[in-house]
């Protein structure tokens, strides 16, 4: 297996670009030639990292005999998805800026320098493919999808999913991806108090190779949102959510039961009441709930993660840091 030995062997380039590919053989030699000679016209600096998420077919052999030594490759074991690959090349980057963009020639590198420009008024600039050249089982549903997460997030883009998009270093080192999370990292980085852009890039029809997901995204995509949503409104705080919803659940039972309770006591027989069970339903159901908030409370204190980032510190200053 190919593996980075070593993270200095070159010196930190001013651009990054992380390439995710998964059986895109036919795909890397243009691509290449296409980054390069976009690259080679920037007064930049540059490391290309293409991060081979388990092929199967030649794409590493492909990578590997290009010539450049400002190509890293990482070679995963086995297929771990697009987040995992984009997670990795966050972490091997260096450069001040970062760009992902598709390995599937979908996305042309002509658009990098427009990236740059926009990395210098926000943290982060995401990709807009106005005319996307997709079949209309992708883009119709990601149409709703992209309507949906913009309501959901708050975060005012229009495409979400597209995976041409630019950094400033600070945003990668800040945001952990796992799963299919990678289609929300405007959310992420927004909620992690970064700005977010967003510029309409050109999109190019599939030629060679598959596309790697079908409509079951959307089914996946949505409990993702919903994961999302949770983790960044409640995680640190599972109480206040579970504990919400347990204590309206049960003061409703309770409610019910004091009200049948009244009724006995004046003589009235409850036994055959519908609405005793549903009292005592409510109110185990919601105990249950209290309790659910307070195992999260737990698992949520026994991580001591902290979760804010430090913009400025006038004691590292003092230390020279
Ligand atoms: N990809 C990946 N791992 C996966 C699936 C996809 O690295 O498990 C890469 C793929 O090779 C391509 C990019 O992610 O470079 C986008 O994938 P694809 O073109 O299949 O997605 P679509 O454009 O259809 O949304
Ligand atoms: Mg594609």
């Amino acid at each position: 297996m190919y593996s980075i030995q070593d993270d200095n062997i070159f010196n930190k380039p001013d651009l990054s670009i992380i390439i995710p590919v998964y059986d895109e053989e036919e795909n890397i030699v243009e691509l290449y030639e296409n980054l390069y000679s976009i690259l080679s016209e920037l007064d930049r600096t540059y490391e290309i990292i293409f991060v081979d998420d388990g092929s199967t077919d030649n794409t590493f052999q492909e990578i590997k005999a290009i010539q450049n030594s400002n190509i890293r490759i990482v070679r995963f074991q086995r297929n771990y998805g697009k987040a995992a690959a984009l997670s990795c090349g966050f972490r091997k980057s260096r450069g001040e800026f970062v760009i992902t963009l598709d390995g599937d020639l979908q996305d042309d590198p002509k658009e990098i320098p427009r990236f740059l420009e926009k990395l210098k008024e926000f943290d982060m600039v995401s990709g807009w493919k106005v005319k996307r050249q997709d079949p209309l089982s992708k883009t119709f549903p990601s149409k709703c999808f992209n309507k949906l997460t913009r309501l959901i997030t708050g975060v005012k883009i229009n495409d979400f999913n597209c995976g041409y998009k630019g950094y400033r270093r600070e945003v990668v080192k800040n945001i952990s991806l796992y799963g299919d999370f990678h289609r929300y990292i405007p959310a992420l980085a927004h909620w992690k108090g970064y700005s977010v852009g967003e510029i309409e890039v050109e999109h190019h029809p599939r030629i060679h190779g598959k596309s790697k997901y079908g409509v079951e995204r959307l089914l996946k995509g949505c409990l993702d949102l919903m994961t999302v949503t949770f983790l960044m409104l409640y995680k640190k705080r599972p109480l206040h959510m579970f504990g919400g919803i347990g204590l309206v659940l049960s003061f409703s039972g309770i409610a019910i039961s004091l009200y049948l309770l009244l009724l006995w006591i004046t003589g009235t027989p409850i036994g055959d009441r519908p609405l005793l069970m549903l009292g005592i339903l409510l109110t185990v159901i919601g105990a249950q709930f209290v309790s659910l908030g307070l195992i999260g409370e737990l698992i949520t204190n026994t991580r001591n993660n902290d979760d804010y980032i430090i913009k400025f510190d006038s004691y590292e200053l003092e230390n020279g840091r």
